[in-house]
């Protein structure tokens, strides 16, 4: 295929080119091929290109970056109890956000309106253009149509078309859905672990769920079901109900909801992961112990996904995230793995917290909108 604006622009954003010899070398083609591809991504305002001082004398050296003002990306991560918006650059930093509370059992539209009126008033005029929109939702996103398909916890959500809702009430611009899990695991990926080939984020709020990254890619399964570890069932001392209808799932056991159940009969105020979240940075003693046993649960099942996958990274993140839910994963985790798949594994608290989907989510829409095929369609 012969080498297009678009590919150019992937090399310059990529970091592998920041020059024009660079891109000679890269690509193969002729100096004046690669000065045409150039000029038309500087028009474009792509691409800006900028003198540096070289040590000595010598013509300076110029160098091309991927112009991070030509627009900006919206996007709103979704968790059950609260939804997380934000205006950011193409390059992930965040110009504006805002944390609202719409609860996502009461459906899609009350959650969706707050998020169109939330984004209306971050993206002031003074802004670049709109490239995109992004969100996330804490249930599983068929891939084909971008919709949520049967999420466990999203009451009224199944097949939603939340694409044409944002569109209509916010922009007309494309909208990219993805799963919670896996922007967050993206985000971290970008802000954390750049380069690592194999990540597995596991995402413990009210729900349990885990973020694949692969080769700098997410991946997300045939039918946007990878990493849907919340249900897989596992030993129960007491059959528990789960939120899907089935018994025995680890999610019924070891999510935010079910740690905020057991502290809920021990008499605190607690009923999604948000609360056990608080409980345990305070320092409550029970919200310790019952989110390590939880974390002891996680492990047994992450295992399975570490000998499948054998990843360098697993970041742990979500309202549970904290030292006990990591200690308990260890303690399974290890155990049930064998030592080729664990032993040079990487297990870590992310550090994005909440923000980390915010982060995922403006990479996806801005590898989707300024990625070579998308690039190359747009200009002359
Ligand atoms: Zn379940």
């Amino acid at each position: 295929m012969p080498v297009q604006a678009g590919d150019i622009l992937q090399l310059i954003r990529s970091g592998e080119a920041t020059t024009r010899g660079d891109l000679l070398e890269a690509t193969g083609l002729s100096r004046m091929t690669v000065a045409q591809r150039v000029a038309l991504l500087l028009d474009a305002g792509l691409v800006v290109e900028t003198s540096a001082a070289t040590a000595g004398r010598g013509r300076p050296r110029k160098s091309l970056r991927f112009n991070h003002e030509h627009a900006v990306v919206a996007v709103a991560a979704v968790d059950t109890t609260h939804t997380v918006t934000a205006v950011t650059d193409l390059e992930g930093r965040v110009l504006a956000r805002e944390r609202i509370e719409p609860r996502v059992a009461d459906g899609p539209l009350p959650t969706l309106s707050a998020i169109s009126e939330s984004l209306a008033g971050l993206m002031t005029p003074d802004l670049p253009p709109l490239a995109g929109i992004g969100i996330s939702v804490p249930g599983p996103v068929d891939p084909a149509t971008g919709r949520p398909s049967e999420p466990p916890i999203m009451p009224g959500w199944d097949a939603y078309p939340i694409a044409e809702h944002l569109q209509e009430h916010v922009a007309e611009v494309p909208v990219h859905t993805a799963n919670d899990a896996d922007a967050a695991a993206v985000g971290e990926y970008v802000a954390e672990f750049r380069g690592c080939r194999s990540l597995v984020m596991v995402k413990v709020s009210t729900g349990i769920g885990t973020g694949i990254v692969l080769g700098g890619q997410r991946y997300t399964g045939a039918d946007g079901g990878a990493g849907d570890i919340g249900h897989v069932r596992v030993e129960h001392p007491v059959p528990t109900r789960c939120m899907c209808g089935a018994s025995g799932c680890l999610a019924a056991v070891a999510s935010g909801r079910a740690v905020a159940a057991q502290l809920r009969e021990l008499g605190r105020d607690a009923t999604a992961g948000h609360d056990v979240g608080t409980l345990l940075r305070a320092g409550d003693h029970d919200a310790l112990r019952l989110t390590r046993e939880a974390g002891r649960r996680i492990g047994e099942v992450l295992a399975t996904v570490v000998c499948v996958l054998n990843p360098e990274v697993v970041v742990v993140g979500g309202d549970l995230a904290s030292t006990s839910l990591i200690t308990g994963i260890r303690e399974t985790l290890y155990g049930r793995s064998l030592p080729r798949a664990t032993r040079h594994l990487r297990l870590a608290l992310g550090s994005l917290r909440e923000d980390a989907a915010v982060i995922g989510l403006n990479r996806v829409v801005v590898d989707a909108e300024f990625g070579p095929e998308a690039v190359t369609a747009r200009l002359p």
